[in-house]
Order: structure tokens, then sequence, then C-alpha cells
């Protein structure tokens, strides 16, 4: 049986997360949201619908603007993060989900040693991903990128985004080959995409997350 996790970045979006959504809730499948700090701050209604129809919501930055990688004074680390979780509130998820901006969902130095230590004290769970097909770039083609993809990965993690309201029009028709080919839609995490569980962090942190 092929397990697969979708999770949705970057948003919310007033126009598309709804859309997402009640593509979603007509084929019965629960995500995550990983909402950009101050895009929540203009659109909360979205999150809090995804919330009350048992999506999971998650921290992604206050601004999505610089990776770890390139930034790691801790006045900028701890505004990324705090300012986004407390935005959250009482939306959170109890683990505390945070996933950092990669970049084009690049993985290596996707953290920073400041942002690890502060994750790990405040007890996060850092959630990483496994399959980006390109949503964001390739609008009508991503579903050709993520069957091949998800096909190929053990128990994938894709990475989509509630925010190309084009892109997301191809949502629907991915959802049903996968579940013509039996997929079972899992909310849970692989356990090889997380770093940190509540603030412990696992083997995936050693692999060239965190930028030297
Ligand atoms: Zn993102």
């Amino acid at each position: 049986m092929k397990h697969v996790t979708l999770t949705f970045d970057n948003g919310p979006d007033a126009e598309v997360t709804p859309l997402v959504l009640d593509i979603l809730a007509r084929r019965g499948i629960k995500t995550t949201f990983f909402v950009v700090g101050n895009r929540l701050a203009a659109n909360r209604a979205p999150a809090e619908r995804a919330h009350a129809e048992g999506h999971w919501i998650g921290n992604h930055t206050w601004s999505h603007s610089i990776p770890f990688r390139d930034r790691d004074d801790m006045d900028f680390v701890a505004a990324e993060i705090d300012r986004t979780q407390e935005e959250i509130g009482a939306l959170s998820h109890p683990d505390r989900l945070f996933r950092p901006y990669g970049g084009k969902g690049r993985l290596d130095g996707a953290l920073n040693a400041g942002a690890a230590q502060h994750l790990s004290q405040r007890r996060y769970t850092c959630v990483l991903w496994n399959a980006v097909p390109g949503d964001f770039d390739n609008h009508d083609g991503w579903v050709e990128t993520a069957l091949p993809q998800v096909a190929t990965i053990d128990w994938p993690l894709v990475v989509l985004h509630d925010v190309h309201a084009r892109a997301m029009q191809h949502l629907d028709r991915f959802l049903g080959k996968l579940q013509d080919r039996g997929t079972v839609f899992e909310q849970a995490f692989p356990p090889t995409c997380i770093a940190m569980n509540r603030g412990r962090e696992t083997d995936l942190l050693e692999c060239g997350i965190v930028a030297n």
C-alpha cells in the first residue's frame, strides 16, 4: 500500500486556499498547511477554516524571504520563527510544527546552528520534505513531474503551494490519479523527513541541513 503525505506551503491565500480546501474535503484528505506569518496576518480566515476542517497548521517563517543559510543573526532567526508562532496562536498543532524556507526546495542549509538551537529550546518539530514537484514554476506541468516522484519515493512528503491558482487547477487531477492507484493519504509525516521532534534532534539534522 502506497502512503503519501501532502503539505501546502506559503499561504494562506484568500482565493486559492479555499479552492484547495474544497478539493481536499471532497476527496476526504487531511493535510498540513505551512503558513507564512505575514500572509496569515493578512488572511486568517482560510487558515481558521483549514484548522476547523481537521488540517494541521504549521509555521513556515514570517517573511519567507531569506533562507537561514544566508542570514544567521539571532534577531532575524527569532523574528522569523516566534512572530509566526504567535500569529498562529490557537491554530497551532500541539507539536509546534515548523518548516524552514529552503529556497526552491533546497534542503542544504535550510537551518543554521542558531535556528536549530532556537527550535530545539522551544520544542519545535522541524518538518522537511522529500518531493518538490515544482508547482511554483511549472503551473501546468507539475503533475507529470509529481507522479513519477511519488512512485519512486517510499513514503513521499509532497510540497505543494496554495498560492498559485493556475497550478492548483491541476490538484484534483493529481489526487484522482493517486487515488486510482490505491494511494493511502496520511496526515502524519514520514519519519525520514523529521529533523527535530518536539525539540529532540534526529539523525537527519546531521545531513547538511544546518549551514556551516
Ligand atoms: Zn515555502
